[in-house]
């Protein structure tokens, strides 16, 4: 039950902004964002989704801060009536869309703060998705730190000890025999490392970052898609609620995510595939195959911090520079005096020599520029921003909402 992972979390005061109104585009204005974001997609060079418990409220697993989230309805005292455990739940149509859009090559990675698994149940492939927050299907070895799928979800969360041993010598590894335990974070955990890594180098690298179903309060989860729009990219949210980053948004769909894939998948011309047991490695009687090995390879993040070096250094380089510039140009008052000085000399440079001009004479103005010695333009070395980072909600008091929930775009 997704109570049951509400209630296995420590107790948090700081929950943000909840139960907020839901807002809904009329069909027709929906219709036409989500062609326009069709488009987008189309157009991009490089997608990213990120998603948050809204998309999986349509398998039955109540999301946190909409008007019957658990954490909404915590606060008034009561639990969600709708709810079904993780087992029973099956993949939804935006999970089985995501397969596909990444399959054919439309997205490069999904960054969930989801724990239900459905993701990894849609089937698709571990380099593709980050889960920030864990997964309740599966388990990770505290000796090497290897990931592997479990038939069914963890009954504990917080890292705890699942009293199992490592798998990798099955697998194909080196005996291990480390314990293996969940990997729900609590409040106080730190990020995995490859997962938050991976997520950084992509919000980064992206042109089009799409939030789907996340108010966007968590933090650093919610701020990821803020990376895009550093390095020049799109931001587009897709939620019934408004979210954190509405006033950074290009293009904000107030509908249900289901509703808005099925629209842009259409729009597209892909067709969203069922689910099938058969695909869902949870279902894999055989623990022991390969593909039950859930470890981010490292070559992932190497290839991505080459394509985040080519598509992401030069724009820091050309930032920094013109950080330069702008400071350059009011380093002291002594130079700015001087600076005013040669203007006005300029000046009346320029004055005598439209009075040459007029009377056809010539005169070329010195070049008056200052450049201070010693200081050259410095380049940023360290390629990624990632610090270890904790699992937390962004103080409530910071969060401003958007009174004009317009789409920021004309269609
Ligand atoms: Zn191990």
């Amino acid at each position: 039950m997704s109570c049951s992972y509400a209630d296995g979390l420590s107790p948090y005061e700081n929950k943000g902004v909840l139960g907020q109104e839901e807002r809904y585009d009329t069909a027709e204005t929906l219709r036409l964002k989500c062609g326009l974001l069709a488009d987008w997609i189309q157009g991009a060079r490089h997608v990213v989704v990120h998603t948050g418990a809204g998309i999986s409220t349509a398998a039955g697993i109540p999301d946190f801060r909409g008007t019957n989230g658990v954490w909404t309805l915590e606060q008034k005292g009561l639990k969600p009536s709708m709810n079904i455990s993780f087992d029973e739940a099956i993949p939804t149509k935006t999970h089985m869309a995501m397969k596909k859009l990444i399959e054919s090559k439309k997205v490069k990675f999904v960054i969930s703060q989801n724990i239900d698994g459905l993701h990894l149940r849609s089937g698709i492939q571990r380099q593709y998705l980050a889960e920030l927050h864990g997964n309740m299907f599966t388990e990770q070895c505290d000796k090497c730190g290897r990931q592997f799928i479990r038939n069914f979800a963890t009954k504990s969360v917080g890292k705890k000890s699942l009293d199992t041993v490592c798998r990798s010598e099955q697998i194909g590894g080196r005996p291990c025999r480390g314990r293996m335990h969940d990997t729900i974070l609590d409040w106080e955990h730190n990020l995995p490392d490859s997962d938050l890594t991976l997520s950084d180098l992509h919000s980064s690298v992206a042109d089009l970052s799409i939030c789907l179903g996340t108010t966007l309060q968590i933090i650093p989860s919610g701020n990821l898609p803020l990376y895009t729009k550093k390095y020049g990219g799109r931001l587009v949210i897709c939620n019934l609620q408004p979210t954190k980053h509405d006033k950074k948004a290009d293009l904000i769909i107030n509908g249900n995510v289901d509703e808005i894939i099925i629209t842009v998948m259409k729009k597209l011309g892909l067709e969203i595939p069922e689910y099938e047991s058969s695909m869902d490695p949870t279902r894999n009687s055989d623990t022991t195959a390969k593909e039950m090995d859930w470890t981010i390879p490292t070559s992932r993040i190497k290839e991505m911090n080459v394509l985040y070096k080519k598509v992401c250094k030069p724009m820091r380089r050309k930032r920094k520079t013109f950080m330069y510039e702008r400071e350059r140009t009011d380093t002291t008052k002594r130079e700015t005096k001087a600076r005013k000085q040669a203007f006005t000399v300029k000046q009346e440079i320029k004055t005598e020599d439209n009075n040459l001009a007029a009377t056809g004479g010539m005169y070329k103005a010195e070049d008056d520029r200052v450049v201070p010695e010693g200081n050259p333009v410095k380049t940023e070395e360290n390629t990624v921003d990632v610090e270890t980072c904790r699992y937390s909600v962004e103080d409530v008091t910071t969060v401003e909402h958007s009174t004009n929930m317009e789409m920021n775009q004309t269609v």
